[in-house]
């Protein structure tokens, strides 16, 4: 059943809001460090631009709710993220660590002030609670931040269009020869998903995980809708 085009607009007017706080951030960033102008998107680098400071530890025994992999108590800018995402001695966690750290900076900028009052101290502990019914909301937008921030809009349509030689969407059934031909990455393992293709090529790009790429492409219309064609989409809009 089709939403509501009021549902729609205003989803599309707190996206560009959040895409806006993001685009904002890496624009600061990027001009006190112009040699830092380059993707992968230094998450870590802007974490202590923006003054957190981050702790690895076992998230459970210090008292957050099972499941949880990051929080930020902000009084004391401290950035808890759980050991198991330690990208030294977990490597292959790279991209979601990454995509936490982002996840909290969008907590930072854009519920500290208001209703993520989730975290608070309980003698030495900290624990997590949730206080309000729109925590699945406050989460997206955090989501949608990290989205921005780890693959933001101008530098996914530039390493697009450096992969692909064009700015069009693919287009399904010419994807896997053409990318056989162009990628040199290595080892890229071809599977019979087009999109998923070049979304991991794209994901390596990025330092995300394949699945956030895939939906950041998809979200910003460069993969084929579900019958493996999508009108030539052009970028700048
Ligand atoms: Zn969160």
């Amino acid at each position: 059943m089709a939403r509501p085009a009021s549902w729609e607009a205003r989803l599309a007017r707190e996206r560009a809001a959040i895409e806006k706080v993001a685009q904002r951030l890496l624009a600061r960033y990027r001009t006190k460090f112009p040699e830092n102008d380059r993707v992968p998107v230094p998450i870590d680098d802007i974490v202590q631009f923006v003054g957190l400071r981050v702790t690895f530890d076992d998230l459970v025994t210090m008292g957050f709710v099972e499941g949880v992999l990051a929080g930020t108590y902000a009084p004391d800018r401290d950035l808890f993220v759980d050991e198991s995402l330690d990208p030294v001695s977990h490597p292959t966690q790279e991209g979601r660590y990454r995509f936490t750290l982002a996840h909290e900076l969008g907590h930072w900028f854009l519920h500290r002030r208001g209703e993520q009052l989730n975290l608070f101290r309980v003698g030495r502990r900290v624990r997590i609670r949730d206080h309000y019914p729109r925590t699945a909301r406050i989460e997206w937008h955090a989501d949608y931040f990290a989205a921005c921030l780890t693959m933001p809009r101008a530098d996914v349509q530039l390493e697009w269009r450096n992969l692909m030689g064009h700015d069009s969407a693919l287009l399904c059934d010419r994807t896997c020869s053409y990318l056989r031909s162009r990628v040199t990455f290595p080892p890229i393992r071809f599977t019979t998903r087009s999109d998923w293709h070049v979304a991991t090529v794209m994901s390596r790009v990025f330092q995300v995980s394949v699945r956030a790429m895939k939906y950041r492409l998809d979200e910003l219309d460069l993969l084929p809708d579900q019958d493996g064609v999508r009108a030539p989409s052009f970028l700048g809009y």
